[in-house]
């Protein structure tokens, strides 16, 4: 006996359905309880005025306060530096923005930037950060840098970020922040070597731009599947 709220449809139109419905999911940009706001580094020292500003990265803060209420999950990263860090200039006696090479490969020298209990290293002010389950402090290994909000830079050593992601359901990220084209990228990157699907928000983040890096990152995003979407989409 058929339920009298079923539809009787045959077997393989009922599948076809069944597809198009999920791909109609699958496309749409509305948040929902799978997916998560990944707010990358807005942090004093990124923004003018700080030790390692990103150009303009203070106007991220106002779009990224005006979507985030339409996440349910949100994380912050925090870039949160010991003193000495081997990725500070300082620490070689090297000129910042010159490049060395640690035990995991190469890497920029920067200016020193977000030590710990820092004002540098604290949130801007106006990021409205209250509704964020998780904020994911990075780059605390003294040895070791990190950009990505999942994996430091030796490609390894996890931040735990995944499996937290993982626990909730969580099926898709969105990544907003700064830099576009160093912290944004790597969390992008990583995001989908750990089977989410990715979205950056190109116009909530701003990038530092040395020696093409924000072309470098559209090109990788393009081709590790990455899409890139303005905040009007949400
Ligand atoms: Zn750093």
């Amino acid at each position: 006996m058929v339920s009298p709220n079923r539809i009787s449809v045959d077997d393989d139109f009922s599948d076809s359905l069944y597809c198009m419905v999920n791909n109609q999911e699958d496309f749409s940009l509305t948040p929902d309880q799978h997916d998560a706001l990944l707010i990358i580094d807005v942090q004093n020292d990124f923004c003018p005025g700080g030790a390692l500003e990103v150009p303009a990265g203070d106007e991220v803060v106002a779009i990224i306060n005006r979507i985030a209420p339409k996440f349910q999950t949100i994380v912050l990263t925090q870039d949160w530096h010991p003193p000495g860090h081997a990725s500070f200039a300082s620490s070689h006696n090297a000129d910042p923005f010159s490049t060395t090479t640690l035990h995991y490969g190469e890497q920029t020298l920067w200016p020193d930037h977000c030590v710990q209990g820092s004002t540098g290293a604290n949130f801007h002010a106006d990021l409205l950060s209250d509704s964020a389950a998780l904020v994911i402090r990075k780059g605390m290994h003294p040895g070791i840098d990190s950009y990505s909000a999942f994996f430091e830079n030796d490609q390894t050593t996890t931040t735990g970020l995944s499996g937290y992601l993982k626990h909730l359901d969580i099926k898709r990220v969105f990544c907003a922040g700064l830099a576009f084209d160093f912290c944004v990228r790597f969390t992008a990157e990583d995001a989908v070597k750990e089977n989410f699907e990715t979205v950056v928000i190109e116009n909530a983040c701003r990038a530092i731009d040395m020696d093409g890096s924000a072309d470098a990152a559209r090109e990788s995003f393009l081709r590790s599947g990455v899409t890139v979407i303005d905040s009007t989409s949400l």
